[in-house]
């Protein structure tokens, strides 16, 4: 084949979870867009939710230029609640999912007439262990997609030399002190906000810190690393820039696809439930609700309550006397599978005069929907951006990993929010619904709308997401013509 007329072919490989997957998905929505080839790569498991749950058939029938494969992951389908630990978890995926992503690589390396052998991999920036030798040995440059934002990842890089100054672990009575040493973070960063592997308590979590730090700098070896941000990160994106080849931000993904994907009947899997089925019963209540009245609140595909906590939200929702729609995943409630919503179960799916109760919402629709005029997250990076770009101010209660960053972000930096720590007080939570949706709301208005419209700006034609993307996207194509 002349190789200056190939489209190329592009192997993308999330880390298998929701929030890691919905990103790439995106990006692998825009890459097929540009004509490239696209092959997702999924976990079997996966792959078989993603069936179940999304119609990927639609979607290959009108791309034909995508297709979806799938390794092992060499765990048992339940492994998120299965208690296995981080390292029985990373174990089975470099026993098995390594060698069959080697295998897979070399399998589409065999060109034929429709598809060219793998022009690069995009894999997740917490991949590595799995990706690099792989694309080294085989020659494939690999891109990472760290779908964490830029903060995070500037963080992880000072963890060894905080670590080494015997900084972390710290004691929790230190939670709110200064952390000093992040160039850049010296005027907002609390310890509270580090990442939640900084909290070690056991083995696991202290490995779990070694393995991120590992992944953050062996990052470094990728051709580039690819981020779902835009300007509200700058200052942090041009410091990060000293440990990277080369930085392509093209955030927020999610409205940057539908930015560049403009036919709106177009199937798309990445604004679908990807591994969850969407109940959209809540769409019919919402256009039944006076305007900006209504508070989403959900907690994204991980973050499980206890049962007191879910008790205490609850009745804050409820004494805040503002009408919500809350998120109650059959497993959110910890050590009780399944139990979902229970006591509340009697109010799921049934219209209340102020409250709505799904197992799985539609929740970029909700977030843009007229109605709604708050979102209470668990701060995930994805719904921070989701709200963001609805111009939804935020209450963050963040559990683990970059939710803490994220969330005093959201109210210190930006000044989109607030930030509810490790509250859990019914009228706590009560108080800050009010401020959110009543008492302080002008406020905070300001800055929401002008974050929002810097999203828009970011994504829009000749804004800095758009014109970035496109260099990734010729990029690629140069690689292709070596
Ligand atoms: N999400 C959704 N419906 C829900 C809850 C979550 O579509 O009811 C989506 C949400 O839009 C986001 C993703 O799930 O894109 C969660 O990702 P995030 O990074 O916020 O959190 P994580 O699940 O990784 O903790």
């Amino acid at each position: 084949m002349e190789r200056s007329h190939v489209n190329p072919h592009v192997v993308l490989l999330p880390y298998p979870l929701q929030g890691h997957i919905k990103p790439m998905m995106s990006l692998a929505e825009l890459l097929g867009s540009a004509n490239f080839q696209v092959t997702f790569v999924n976990t079997n498991h996966n792959h078989d939710l993603l069936l179940r749950n999304t119609d990927i058939t639609s979607f290959c029938n009108r791309f034909p230029n995508f297709q979806f494969r799938s390794i092992p992951s060499g765990l048992p389908a339940n492994v998120i609640r299965s208690g296995l630990t981080a390292k029985d978890v990373f174990d089975a995926m470099k026993a098995m999912s390594k060698p069959a992503f080697r295998d897979l690589l070399i399998s589409l390396g065999e060109e034929t007439e429709q598809r060219q052998r793998p022009t690069c991999v995009i894999a997740d920036g917490i991949l590595c262990f799995l990706t690099l030798d792989v694309s080294e040995e085989l020659q494939i440059p690999l891109l990472a997609l760290r779908t964490h934002n830029a903060s995070y990842s500037w963080i992880y890089f000072h963890l060894p030399k905080l670590i080494e100054d015997g900084h972390i672990p710290f004691l929790d009575e230190n939670m709110d002190k200064p952390v000093a040493g992040i160039p850049g973070f010296e005027n907002f960063l609390r310890n509270r906000d580090l990442p939640g592997t900084c909290r070690v308590k056991t083995s696991d979590d202290d490995y779990l810190l070694q393995f991120f730090i590992g992944e953050t700098f062996a990052m470094t070896r990728a051709s580039a690393l690819i981020l779902n941000t835009f300007e509200i990160e700058a200052p942090v994106v041009s410091l990060l820039g000293s440990h990277f080849t080369k930085i392509y931000t093209i955030g927020p993904l999610h409205k940057l696809r539908k930015s560049r994907m403009k036919d709106i009947n177009s199937p798309s899997v990445s604004s679908s439930g990807i591994l969850q089925k969407e109940d959209t019963s809540c769409m019919t209540w919402l256009n039944s609700q006076p305007p900006k009245s209504v508070l989403y609140v959900s907690f994204g595909s991980l973050v499980g309550l206890t049962r007191e906590q879910m008790s205490e939200l609850w009745h804050g929702l409820v004494n805040s006397g503002q009408r919500f729609l809350l998120v109650v995943r059959p497993d959110l409630i910890l050590g009780e599978p399944g139990a979902g919503a229970t006591p509340l179960a009697q109010n799921k799916g049934t219209e209340e005069r102020n409250r709505f109760i799904v197992s799985w919402a539609p929740q970029e629709e909700v977030l843009a929907h007229p109605a709604v005029g708050g979102f209470l997250t668990h701060g995930g990076w994805n719904s921070t951006l989701e709200g963001i770009v609805a111009g939804v101010p935020m209450i963050c209660w963040p559990q683990f990993s970059d939710q803490f960053v994220n969330s005093r972000c959201v109210s210190e930096v930006w000044k989109i929010g607030f930030d509810m720590k490790d509250t859990c007080d019914g009228s706590i939570i009560e108080k800050l619904v009010r401020d959110l949706m009543e008492n302080k709301r002008e406020e905070i208005m300001g800055s929401t709308d002008r974050v929002a419209t810097m999203a828009h700006d970011a994504v829009n034609e000749g804004g800095s997401s758009y014109r970035n993307l496109d260099g990734l996207i010729e990029d690629i194509r140069l690689m292709a013509r070596k």
